[in-house]
């Protein structure tokens, strides 16, 4: 048990309110950097939950994990320790976009959570509500709890989630609520509106939780894991419970029917809701409205855990009244006898514009202020892990009287992340994608490691074990790369072995027979007996390393080029809709806004990088 109660006056360098994802993070990030930190939040037995779908990692969301864990945080280590099926997404597609993804067992994760919160030291955590924040000087110098009792810090972090002044909506019937059988953060909400920051509406939705005995499981399509797991932690060697497979199921005529005639119903369709949803996950309700002519969608029945018979069914999020939610859910294949536990519901809340904050996610109107998570207007538990992680570097370096700590776009994207919000802002729930970094040939899950953690080493993040861990990897991979180095290949040898190169090119070392697109160790150990190989794992990166080495030049000059491009103006009268490749969102966005240069466009929430290049290259052709 948790539940240490602090006595007026306590006192400490760093206070988080919230024991979320960002939250975690972000106390024990300070903490690791030895601030005497407190954890408040509602109900400390609910410390790591998994508000929605039970997963972690995926496309862009596992290179934000692998980020985190790079710097020594919770997550990965956590996911790892609860992952009933790992699976790398985009498998089929190069290193730099393939995501690694485990669905969790939900109380698994918690434990390992809340472990690793009661083992970490320099932590307390406090079971209250957060209802006001002390100001002195003009600072943030500490909360006041709902019972009036005090707790003073020099920095404060809050990451209240989806808690904010949060309504939840079944079809037509709303009720305050933070997330489903827990009271909203309003007295918090007043004083954040009292400062003046400039705050705003979204939601959210979670599909119904149906009990498992009550699905045709043998008339499914089945889903296992990968043969070959890939974890989220750079410290993990394997799954550590037994591994599950998902059911797969579709929607079809008659489920969208029942959801079309029952629109007028839906919390979202009927008018109930005001705030913005996210385009990226997105309800069933506004799949079948979107999407109309499409009379199928895909929906994976995923189990809650090993000893849980409940099942998310990812893909049919909605808030339409639960009788409505028995009748198209019973109208899909397997589910026709399916039981809802509980049912699917939106969730509005309060969210404040990120661009009131500085790089190190500080408030810039109010100093020793710290804001991470969904309350910074992003959805997903990976992306608020990671702002809570950075917020809990900074607040702890501010505590000690020590500058922020920013996370630059070429080397994390984390970075990414915080530099879209601090500078564009968000006009919907924001979450991550590779798309959305330039450099995302360097930016590699695979990498973060090698990108973070020695910085993060220095900034007191990393513990001895990983840090140990991380220099063993390196010496390993360090001895064959300069190997690889000393050894020298003709083109005449490489062509002569079967590979795709003219055989009067440039003598390569084994570093350059790597990067070839058809040639493995394989080839290597053929050509060169003496080769000892190494491991499998050490293999496997510096081929990785050395295929990616060559599009690097071109990563860097297109980011030159769109830099050089900036100041050029896009025509009023620029027909968005004939640029071929352009996502419809952006074309939306572009239409609405055009923007009068490509540095104005490139300020548009959601613009990438691969956007920009089209619109550069639009404009040349117009030359
Ligand atoms: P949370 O995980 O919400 O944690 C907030 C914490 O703050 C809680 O521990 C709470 O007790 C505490 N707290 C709040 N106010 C106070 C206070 N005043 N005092 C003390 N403690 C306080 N993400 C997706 O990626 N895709 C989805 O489809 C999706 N759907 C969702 C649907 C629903 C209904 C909900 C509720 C969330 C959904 N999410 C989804 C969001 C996901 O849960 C969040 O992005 C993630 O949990 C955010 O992490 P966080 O740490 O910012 O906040």
């Amino acid at each position: 048990m948790f539940h240490v109660k602090q006595p007026e006056g306590s006192d400490f360098d760093v206070v988080v309110v919230g024991g979320g994802h960002a939250g975690t993070e972000a106390a024990h990030a300070a903490a690791r950097l030895g601030a005497r930190t407190a954890l408040v939040t509602l109900k400390a037995d609910a410390i790591g939950t998994m508000s929605c779908n039970p997963a972690i990692g995926g496309l862009g969301k596992g290179h934000l994990v692998r980020e985190v864990d790079a710097m020594d945080g919770v997550m990965g280590r956590a996911a790892d320790a609860a992952g009933i099926q790992f699976r790398l997404l985009n498998r089929s597609k190069g290193p730099a976009v393939q995501g690694p993804r485990t669905q969790a067992d939900r109380r698994l994760y918690r434990e390992a959570v809340q472990a690793m919160t009661r083992a970490c030291a320099g932590l307390t955590v406090i079971e209250g509500e957060a209802a006001d924040l002390i100001l002195e000087g003009g600072r943030a110098a500490g909360l006041r709890l709902a019972d009036g009792s005090a707790i003073r810090a020099r920095a404060v972090v809050l990451t209240t989630g989806t808690f904010l002044n949060g309504v939840i909506h079944v079809g037509d019937r709303s009720r305050p609520g933070g997330r489903l059988g827990e009271p909203p953060s309003k007295a918090l909400a007043d004083r954040l509106y009292g400062l003046g920051l400039p705050m705003g509406r979204l939601k959210t939705g979670t599909p119904p939780r149906l009990d498992g005995r009550t699905i045709a499981w043998d008339r499914l399509e089945m889903q296992p894991g990968d043969e070959d797991p890939v974890m989220l932690s750079f410290l993990s060697e394997g799954p550590v419970v037994p591994q599950i497979a998902c059911g797969i199921t579709r929607t079809n005529s008659v489920t969208h029917a029942i959801i079309r005639d029952n629109l007028h119903r839906s919390a979202m369709y009927g008018g109930h809701i005001a705030g913005v949803g996210p385009r990226y996950c997105p309800s069933i309700e506004d799949k079948v409205v979107r999407f109309a002519d499409k009379d199928s969608h895909q929906v994976f029945l995923e189990p809650e855990g090993l000893d849980d018979d409940t099942v998310y069914p990812n893909g049919i999020s909605t808030s339409l009244p639960a009788e409505v939610q028995e009748a198209y859910v019973r109208s899909i294949a397997g589910l026709e006898r399916a039981v809802i536990t509980q049912p699917g519901y939106a969730i509005e809340y309060d969210y404040v514009d990120p661009r009131a904050l500085t790089p190190a996610l500080a408030l810039k109107a109010l100093p020793g202020l710290f804001l991470a998570g969904q309350i910074n207007g992003t959805t997903g538990y990976e992306e608020a892990a990671a702002q809570g992680l950075v917020a809990g570097l900074n607040a702890a370096r501010e505590a000690k009287g020590e500058g922020p700590v920013e996370f630059s776009r070429a080397t994390s994207y984390i970075g990414v992340m915080i530099d879209d919000l601090v500078s564009r802002g968000v006009s919907e729930p924001y979450r991550m994608f590779t798309s959305r970094a330039e450099f995302r040939l360097s930016l590699r899950a695979d990498n973060a490691d090698q990108r973070l953690t020695p910085a993060a080493r220095e900034w007191g993040l990393v513990g001895e074990a990983r840090w140990a861990a991380f220099a063993a990897k390196m010496e390993a991979l360090e001895a064959a790369r300069s190997d690889l180095r000393a050894r020298r290949f003709t083109a005449r040898r490489l062509h002569a072995a079967g590979l795709n190169l003219a055989p009067d090119g440039e003598t390569r070392d084994g570093l350059g027979v790597l990067a070839l697109a058809d040639a493995g160790w394989e080839h290597l150990a053929a050509l060169d007996p003496t080769l000892v190989l190494p491991a499998p794992w050490v293999q496997a990166q510096l081929r990785r390393e050395a295929q990616y080495a060559q599009y690097l030049d071109r990563q860097a000059r297109d980011a030159e080029a769109l830099k050089r491009e900036e100041a050029r103006r896009l025509p009023p009268d620029l027909d968005y809709a004939a640029i071929p490749g352009l996502s419809f969102e952006l074309r939306q966005k572009l239409e609405r806004l055009r923007p009068a240069t490509l540095r104005h466009a490139a300020q548009i929430d959601g613009m990438t990088p691969a956007a920009l290049l089209l619109l550069a290259a639009r404009l040349k052709a117009r030359e």
